[in-house]
């Protein structure tokens, strides 16, 4: 399974900011999965699930952001957003698209729990 590599290596990122920060927990974890980013949010979790036991992140909270695929259509130039791949621009019905978001895999922010006072 991908995604469980995935979360391996996104924990493994984790595991270093909590060392660099002294912190005691993780609390909050906020990931960007865009729909062209090879990865399936759903599959994520539960991989994350699967994963959790027993490493930092073991009772922090996941949140998982689903940005739209964006595609810049070259035919008449408009820019178009939606929820999954579709091979033809919305406003002409050109296929000549150029994807222009949706492909990342982020880790945007990480909510650590620390003694210092926030
Ligand atoms: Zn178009």
């Amino acid at each position: 399974m991908h995604e469980l590599s995935v979360v391996a290596s996104l924990v493994e990122t984790i595991e270093e900011l909590v060392r660099e920060n002294k912190a005691k927990a993780v609390t909050g974890i906020w990931i960007k999965v865009g729909p062209l980013s090879g990865v399936v949010p759903e599959l994520l979790e539960s991989a994350f699930d699967m994963y959790r036991k027993g490493t930092v992140v073991e009772k922090a909270r996941l949140s998982i952001e689903k940005p739209p695929l964006r595609a810049l259509c070259r035919a008449c130039r408009r820019e178009t957003e939606r929820a999954d791949y579709s091979p033809a621009c919305p406003v002409c019905g050109s296929t000549d698209l150029e994807i222009t978001g949706g492909t990342d895999l982020l880790l945007e922010r990480v909510e650590l729990e620390t003694d210092e006072p926030a």
